[in-house]
């Protein structure tokens, strides 16, 4: 990709003579290379047709690296990281008593919806609106969710054409978008919505090597960083289900970012599998349901010993009835304030 990166600037180069390094600062998007004609079909994209220079941001409690499209962070090919949440240094999970938490500090997903409530709008230009309509409704029938058209309220999904698809993670905070391409199907809102409701991709988890092996070689020039794990990142909790969902609607194709046709991900025997969007598995309804658990029970929630949870975007472990978080100088005792973690 460097190579044919070179190439396609070659024009550029020539009016900018006397800039400084003008490939890593001044020219952030550019055309796919023309060898990498390999389109993978299933997997969900936000910008098909271009690249950005990739960086490290501190988000949600973990170090990803995303390419910078357009002004925008992009990381794992469809999730839009905000902006104005992301940090080049870390931020902080858990606070002194008595300090103000940051804006900025929020856990692996920023912020669930509250009261199992999503608020929605559609662009009245955005082309065959059922696919919103139906992946709604298949989100409704099958989770504890709930899609109401918005009304005045200021956090809210906005469902509006892009150059592919796109959503970003957990509730934000204000309008976030969810881009639809007209290529993207009823499969594929359903997958954003999951995103914007605070899944994120299946082959990323944590213990993924255990049952995926990644073919970095067939992996397009400048796209292998769509392949970090969540535990690269710094994220080293547990996930919802017990093993990785070939059946997810949240799970990468085999031949997802490939460059040859070739995959880039099979099961550790070397076979391929296949992936769906037609519908949440058992799984992807499981991990939604335990992020919004039915409100009609009035029990409170019990809490098992030796069990991670992530509650208000801070992964903790319970023991001895208690709240644990681990730093890096081991398991230090927290406590939940107001929606806050504090060190107890
Ligand atoms: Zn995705």
């Amino acid at each position: 990709m460097r190579k044919m990166k070179l190439i396609f600037l070659l024009p550029v180069l020539a009016f900018m003579a006397c800039s400084e390094d003008p490939i890593t600062d001044q020219v952030e998007t550019e055309k796919q290379p023309q060898t990498a004609n390999f389109t993978d079909e299933i997997t969900e994209i936000a910008f098909p047709e271009e690249y950005g220079k990739v960086s490290e941001v501190y988000y949600t409690g973990m170090k990803l690296p995303v390419e910078n499209v357009n002004g925008k962070f992009i990381y794992q090919g469809d999730i839009i990281i905000p902006n104005d949440k992301a940090s080049k240094s870390p931020v902080k999970l858990v606070y002194e008593k008595g300090e103000t938490p940051q804006e900025k500090s929020v856990g692996r997903t920023s912020h669930y919806w509250t009261d199992n409530t999503v608020y929605y709008e559609i662009d009245g230009s955005l082309p065959n609106k059922d696919r919103v309509y139906d992946a709604i409704s298949h989100w409704e029938a099958n989770t504890n969710l709930e899609f109401v058209k918005r009304s005045g309220q200021s956090n809210y999904i906005y469902f509006t054409p892009g150059s592919g698809c796109s959503s970003y993670v957990g509730m934000v905070g204000g309008k976030q978008n969810i881009t639809l391409a007209d290529a993207c199907s009823t499969g594929n809102t359903i997958h954003e919505i999951g995103h914007a409701v605070g899944l994120w991709h299946e082959q990323s988890r944590v213990d993924r090597d255990n049952h995926i092996t990644i073919h970095w070689n067939n992996i397009k020039s400048g796209r292998e960083y769509n392949f970090q794990t969540y535990q690269e990142g710094g994220y080293d909790g547990d996930e919802f289900t017990t093993n990785l969902d070939f059946g997810s609607i949240m799970m990468y194709s085999p031949y997802a970012f490939s460059s040859n046709g070739q995959p880039t991900i099979t099961k550790k025997d070397g076979s391929t599998y296949s992936v769906q969007r037609s519908a949440l598995s058992s799984g992807d309804i499981e991990g939604a349901n335990s992020m919004y658990p039915s409100s009609s029970g009035t029990t409170e929630q019990s809490y098992i010993n030796g069990e991670y949870y992530t509650i208000n975007g801070v992964t903790v472990l319970r023991y001895y009835d208690l709240w644990w978080y681990r730093t890096t100088y081991g398991w230090k005792k927290v406590e939940l304030i107001d929606g806050t973690w504090y060190w107890a």
